[in-house]
Formats: structure tokens, sequence, C-alpha cells
């Protein structure tokens, strides 16, 4: 079975034999994408001529009951895009619902900002400037839709989240968008494409799907498309400076990898809640995804007397965890999407094991449950210690993407600041403490290198939302490493995909324009 593509309204297979996406567990060829011989130009200017132009017609609350139709055609479909999601990921439940539901909850978090949003063809930023004495003539800022197309270039570990995530709030800022799913597991995506298309909501050329290659769509990029990427930093650095890219000032969001961290203050011994929170946030962390998870946490900075216990806490729980086949229902912990990132990771950690001592895990030969070790892309869960990170070399730099995370041992609090910056920028830390004091430290010494900072003390205690969990509400993006991109946010994430121009004019004329935008007044309160 060869998946097909969609674009400019139509389905069509690519030609060649195309590339095999395969089930993690068995190694069984499931289906095979190809992109070959597909008209990317066309799929491209068909978007733009005849989808944005017709979701341009519509208000925000409008398509924000497009993207309502959408979320619930998707959710009628919630069994298969679990069942996908094992046979293409080997997704446990859990992973599953972390990817599918994260998606559906996003699309229906966005369909609330698109009706607040209610009537209105742009927004409006900010107040009027005055630019003359009298006040007649002034200036006013706004965001206006893009007339372009919203181009997705998408990593496999969450197909359906990082797909549903960009979509809610472009098609809400009336962008067509153009879906390149990541190869190894594009079916879960292209299954969610084909739902929507099949429910006949959305105007032609609002939604296209490429599978396989993304060959030389960026040729075809101009000046008035986003491309909005998650991938790796190399596969990012080649797209930002794609000579096409750079010719048209195209816009370009990028979301690549992070080293990752979590702190715990000095104020939490062995025993204390904290500790015991931070413990199982560790675990989850490791376990969920199988570590592949951009927010995962990769380091965990403890104060040098607490390594030993947390270490060992951490491994007796993960010790009970099975790791195998997610169709044997005591399995906890899945694969790693396919043996190209078995052994990506695998080397990952033999340069992470030659500065660090195993605390647990690390057996390249380990047994999965139900599985074939030939056949199937397993890492065991591993947890390492670090008792010099101030020189190591790794363990800041090395993201093995699976389910390895370093403890590593800080003394004094300036130490712990300039060991997390050493990520290079990070999506995101998790700071777990008592002490206020020491909390205002991290967050002014560790801010400017992160795009989100979680702090949990005993006020907020097993209330928080996660370290790993990005909710649409707030900023998911970090700078440096991280991509230096932004996304969700809630209303933030429509800038994206507007313009921001300023009129400067008669007063009256302003007012006028005004007239045309919705009130966003609300959702930046
Ligand atoms: P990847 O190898 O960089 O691939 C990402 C996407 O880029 C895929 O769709 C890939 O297509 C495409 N691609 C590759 N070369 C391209 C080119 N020359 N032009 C245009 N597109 C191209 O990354 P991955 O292995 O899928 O994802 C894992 C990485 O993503 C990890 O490092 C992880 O940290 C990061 N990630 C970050 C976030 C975040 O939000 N910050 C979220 C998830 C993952 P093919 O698959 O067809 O090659």
């Amino acid at each position: 079975m060869k998946l097909p593509n969609y674009v400019a309204d139509h389905w069509r297979e690519g030609s060649g034999p195309g590339a095999p996406l395969v089930d993690p567990v068995t190694g069984e060829e499931l289906a095979r994408i190809s992109s070959e011989g597909v008209d990317l130009n066309n799929a491209l200017e068909f978007a733009r001529t005849q989808g944005g132009s017709a979701l341009r017609q519509l208000t925000y609350a409008q398509r924000a009951d497009l993207l309502a139709k959408m979320g619930d055609a998707l959710t009628a479909n919630r069994d298969e895009y679990f069942r996908l999601s094992l046979l293409n990921l080997g997704a446990t439940q859990a992973d599953a619902s972390f990817d599918v539901d994260g998606a559906l909850y996003t699309i229906k978090y966005y369909v609330k900002i698109g009706r607040a949003l209610a009537e209105g063809k742009m927004l409006k930023e900010g107040a009027v400037v005055p630019l003359s004495k009298t006040g007649v003539f002034a200036g006013q800022h706004f965001l206006v839709p893009t007339k372009g197309v919203a181009v997705f270039i998408n990593a496999f570990n969450f197909p359906a989240w990082g797909f549903c995530e960009k979509v809610a709030p472009a098609l809400l800022s009336g962008v067509p968008i153009l879906v390149k799913p990541a190869s190894p597991t594009a079916w879960l995506a292209h299954k969610m494409v084909e739902d929507v298309v099949k429910s006949g909501i959305l105007p032609p050329g609002a939604i296209s799907l490429v599978c396989g290659s993304a060959r030389e769509l960026l040729e075809h990029v101009r000046e008035e498309d986003i491309v909005s990427f998650t991938g790796s930093a190399d596969t990012a650095a080649r797209i930002r400076t794609h000579t096409n890219v750079v010719r048209g000032s195209v816009r370009v969001n990028i979301e690549a990898d992070s080293i990752n961290s979590a702190i715990l203050g000095p104020d939490c011994a062995p025993g204390t809640e904290l500790f015991d929170l931070l413990v199982k946030e560790v675990l989850k962390e490791i376990t969920l995804k199988a570590g592949q998870k951009c927010t995962t946490i990769r380091r965990v900075f403890l104060p040098r007397q607490n390594v030993k216990a947390f270490g060992e806490a951490v491994a007796s729980r993960l010790s009970t965890m099975k790791v195998g086949n997610p169709r044997n229902s005591e399995v906890k912990v899945g694969p790693v999407v396919n043996k190209a990132q078995q052994s990506a990771c695998l080397e990952g950690l033999k340069k992470l094991q030659s500065e660090c001592l195993v605390v647990f895990g690390g057996n390249e030969r380990f047994e999965p449950v139900d599985a074939d070790p030939q056949k199937s892309a397993f890492v065991q869960p591993t947890l390492l210690s670090s008792n010099n990170g101030l020189s190591a070399k790794y363990v800041h730099d090395v993201e093995v993407f699976g389910p390895v995370v370093t403890l590593v041992a800080y003394d004094d609090t300036k130490d712990v600041i300039a060991m997390t910056r050493w990520g290079n920028g990070s999506l995101v830390s998790s700071v777990f403490s008592n002490d206020p004091s020491f909390l205002q430290e991290i967050v002014l010494g560790i801010g400017d290198l992160h795009g989100r900072i979680v702090a949990v003390d005993s006020s907020v205690g097993s209330q928080h939302t996660g370290h790993g969990n990005v909710v649409p509400s707030c900023l998911h993006g970090g700078p440096g490493r991280a991509g230096g991109g932004e996304e969700l946010a809630g209303l933030r994430a429509l800038l994206l995909y507007h313009r921001r121009f300023v009129v400067q004019g008669p007063v009256n004329c302003l007012k006028e324009l005004s007239c045309l935008c919705a009130d966003t007044s609300l959702l930046y309160s």
C-alpha cells in the first residue's frame, strides 16, 4: 500500500518504489510513501490562490467554526489514531494519548480563541500613536493575515500533536497549510488529513499533504509564505540557509533539539515532598514516549549530597517498569521509532557513558518483553550520573533522543546556573524548591536561554502541569540551540501567520480601519 499525497484538491500517489513505514516492534513494513512526481509548485500556488482566498473571506469566528468541525471529525476517529500510533510508533496507550489527545485538546483550545476574536479581518496592536501637534495625523499598528501558505515540516515524534498545534493557529488566521510529516511516522498525520478532507469541512486548497521527501519544496516558497519546521538542528540549519528562503526573507519558525534540565533546590533533602515529586517527574520523562519528546529532561541537577539517594529512588522504580511490545498490557515503555534512531541513541549513549557512571540500564543487549531484539528498535531506559558536570563535555551537548537521563551533581547556585546555560538554549527547565530566593536567582540566571521555566514548590505540589507537557496557553519554543522559534502561547501563535504594519494617516481613517479589526483585549489580558 502506498499512501497518496493530497495536493491541489486531489489525492496523488507518488511515483517510484517509495520509502517504507515500519512497525518498530516487529520490523514489519506497514505502508510506503513517496512524493516523487508530485507538482509541489502547483500545490503551493493552488493553496495560495484557492485555499487562502476562501479562508480570508471568513471572519475569525467563522474559521473557528471550521476548526471546531475539524476537531469533531478528528475526535470521531480517535481510536484509529491510537491504533496507528501503536503500529507505526510502537506507542503505549499513554504515549498515544500524549500525542493524540494533546492534539485534539489544542484544536479545541484554539476554537475558543477564534470565537473570542469574533468578527474582523485583521488584528489591531496597541493604541493610536500621535504623530502631529494637533493629533490629527497619527499611527496605528495592525496585523493582517498573510496571503501565503504555511508550510509545516514536522518531526517524527509527534505526528498528531505536531500537526494540530500548527494547523489550528494557521487556519484560524486564514492561512492555508501544507504539511509534510516526517517520513518514518507519516501514517498518522496522513490519516488525520484524510479524515479532514473526507469530512469536506475545509475549502479546496486550505489543506495539502506531502508524504515522503520534501524534495525541492523550499525552492517554491515565496515572501508571503511561512515555513514552520520542527526537527533536528542540522536540518534546521539547512532550511534557514536555503537560498530561496534567504532571498525571499521567508518567515521561518524553527523548533529544534534541546538539552532540557530539572533542578532540585538545596533545600530539598531525600524524603521531602519536592524530592519525591521530582523523582516521579524524572521517571515520567524517561519512560513516556521512550524519552522521544523535545521537552524531555536530559539533565537533572542535584545538590551533590543528594545524587546517590535520588539515583536509587529513580532506579528502583525503573526496575519495576516493563519495557517491550506495547501490545502486552503490562508494558510501560515502548521502543524508539526505528532502527536508525536506536543506533543514534546507542551512539550518543556511548559518548555519555564515557564520562558518566551508569546508575541503571545502559545494556545494549537487554531483552525487551515480547519483541525480537534483532527486529525491534528498543533502547533500555538508562539513568546516568556525573560527578563532575563542570568539566563534562558531552552531558551538556549530546541529545540522546530516547529514554536516557543524566544526574549531575552541583555544589552551589552559581555552578548550576552555568551548567544549565551550557545547553546553549533550551525549551524548558524545571526548578523544584521551597526557597524563593533560590528560584529568583535561577530564573534571572537562565531565563534568557529558556522558553519555559516550571517552578514547583510545596504550595503547588502535584498540581503542576508537568515538565514535558506543552500547554497551548503558554509559550513553546526556546532560544539558541532550541531553534529560536515561538509557538502556541494563546493568541500569540496567530502572530506568526499575520504581518505587522503601521498605517500613518488621519486619525479618522485609522478609526475606520480599526473597525475591521477583531478585539484582542480580552485575549491579551
Ligand atoms: P529531522 O531529521 O531533522 O527531520 C525533521 C523533518 O525535516 C522531517 O519531516 C524531514 O523529512 C524533514 N527534512 C529533512 N531534510 C530536509 C530538507 N533538506 N529540506 C526540508 N525538509 C527536510 O528531525 P527528526 O529526526 O524527525 O526529529 C527529531 C528531532 O526533532 C529531535 O532532535 C527533537 O529534539 C526535535 N524536536 C523538536 C521539537 C520542538 O518543538 N522543539 C519537537 C519535536 C522534535 P524526512 O523525514 O522525509 O527526512
